[in-house]
Parts: structure tokens; C-alpha cells; sequence
């Protein structure tokens, strides 16, 4: 066995959820109240594709059509990120990984010994997440989420870093309904593998934002206790 690390950490999440649940809301929250690490793969493919990279060549086509872009391309850059500064072992909270069975059991394999504390599904009505995906503006340079019904303070220009706020490409109305039945299809395997896992929990996610957080954060730390939980 390898030595391994005895001082306290933060939890291993993954947010599962529909398009519009809030996975990319919540996640940001209880990075920055655990001190962990959020990782987004649909972030992480925007920044590429409008940085120009290879990578963001390769994924730029199958995010605007709203298709899931190839396991062997998302498991190889998840692997990349979560190897960086010892996040595996440190905490960490996934959004928009896995999404396939494939790519659940790739990450059980990546993680090695530092195991996943906790799956959440944010559970939402397909008429409530429509409302939310046709009311969402993101800013075009650092990813900070805002609605039709949540503005920016000044004319679409974002409060966090003065970029532009825009709609997603694959947030039009075709693209978004190819999400939802690619999301039924492939990621309901996702939840039933946690379930068999025994790491499966839900949460309603159809209240406002501030009454999710604080039921995933009660949620969480029924779970985890830090003190206790060095591996
Ligand atoms: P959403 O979940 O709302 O569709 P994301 O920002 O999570 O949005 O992802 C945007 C796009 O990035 C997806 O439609 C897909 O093309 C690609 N993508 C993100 N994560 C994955 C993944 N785990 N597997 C395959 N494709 C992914």
C-alpha cells in the first residue's frame, strides 16, 4: 500500500442533474464553502474552444449541436484536471462529469484509493428547467451564470469581470431539447451505478437557490464529517 495522507479534507462530490437543474450554481457554492476544487467540464470545453486550442477544435462541433462530446476526450482531460495540485485527494465537486456509465467508471478508476463520498442528483420538472435554460445569459469570459430574471447590473455587462453576457449557443431552443433526451439516454445509467454504489442521495432542486444550498450542505455534511475523513 502507499503511503497516504492523514490530514483532514474536503468531500468528493458529483452534481447529476438535467440541464438547467443548477449543477453549475450549486457547484460554485459549495466549492467555495468546502474549499474544494469545482470542476466543469462544459466550462472547461467553452474556455478551450473560445481560447482556439486543439482541444477546443476538437469539442467546439459537438457542443454547439448539443451532442456529448467522446469519452476518450473527456475522461483524458478530467484525468489531466484532477491529478493538478492533488485535487483527487484534497476534495473536489464535479459538474457535468460523468455522463455516461463509461465515463463513471472511468472515474473509479482514476480516483484510485481516494473514493467518491457522495453523488447528488438535483432533481427538477422538465417544465422548470426549460423556464430556467430559456432565461440563461452566461458571460462570455469567465463563465458567471445569470438569468432573464437576474440580470447584470449594467447592460448584459458582467459584474464580475466587465465581459460581455451573452446566450449559449446550445442554449437555443433545438439544441437544448437534443440535451434533455441525450441527458434521459445516457445519464440515467449514471444515477442508477451510484445507487448501486450505495452513494446515490437527491435533493429537490425546484426552490430558489439559497434553500437548495443550504439542503445540499446539510445533505453533505450528514455524510462527511472532515475531522474523521482523512482518506
Ligand atoms: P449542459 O449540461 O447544460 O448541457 P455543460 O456546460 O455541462 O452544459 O456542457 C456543455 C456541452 O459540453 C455539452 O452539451 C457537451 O457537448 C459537452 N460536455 C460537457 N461535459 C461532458 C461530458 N461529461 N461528456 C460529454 N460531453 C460533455
Amino acid at each position: 500500500m502507499p503511503d497516504l495522507p492523514t490530514q483532514a479534507r474536503g468531500p468528493r462530490l458529483v452534481l447529476l442533474g438535467k440541464q438547467g437543474a443548477g449543477k453549475g450554481t450549486q457547484a460554485v457554492r459549495l466549492a467555495e464553502h468546502y474549499g474544494i476544487e469545482h470542476l466543469a467540464t462544459g466550462d472547461l470545453f467553452r474556455e478551450a474552444a473560445a481560447a482556439g486550442s486543439d482541444l477546443g477544435r476538437k469539442v467546439k462541433s459537438y457542443m454547439d449541436k448539443g451532442s456529448l462530446v467522446p469519452d476518450d476526450i473527456v475522461v483524458g482531460v478530467v484525468d489531466e484536471q484532477l491529478h493538478l495540485d492533488d485535487r483527487a485527494a484534497q476534495g473536489f465537486v464535479l459538474d457535468g462529469f460523468p455522463r455516461t456509465r463509461h465515463q463513471a467508471e472511468e472515474l473509479d478508476r482514476m480516483l484510485g484509493p481516494y473514493q467518491l463520498d457522495l453523488a447528488v442528483d438535483l432533481d427538477v420538472p422538465t417544465e422548470i428547467v426549460l423556464h430556467r435554460i430559456a432565461g440563461r445569459r452566461v458571460c462570455s469570459n469567465c463563465g458567471a451564470l445569470y438569468h432573464l430574471d437576474n440580470p447584470p447590473e449594467s447592460d448584459w455587462t458582467c459584474d464580475v469581470c466587465g465581459g460581455e453576457v451573452v446566450q449559449r449557443e446550445d442554449d437555443q431552443p433545438e439544441a437544448v431539447m437534443r440535451r434533455l433526451e441525450l441527458y434521459e439516454m445516457k445519464t440515467l445509467p449514471v444515477i442508477q451505478y451510484y445507487r448501486r454504489a450505495g452513494i446515490l442521495a437527491h435533493v429537490d432542486a425546484s426552490d430558489e437557490t439559497e434553500e437548495v444550498f443550504k439542503r445540499l450542505v446539510e445533505l453533505v455534511d450528514s455524510y462527511f464529517d472532515p475531522g474523521s475523513r482523512a482518506l
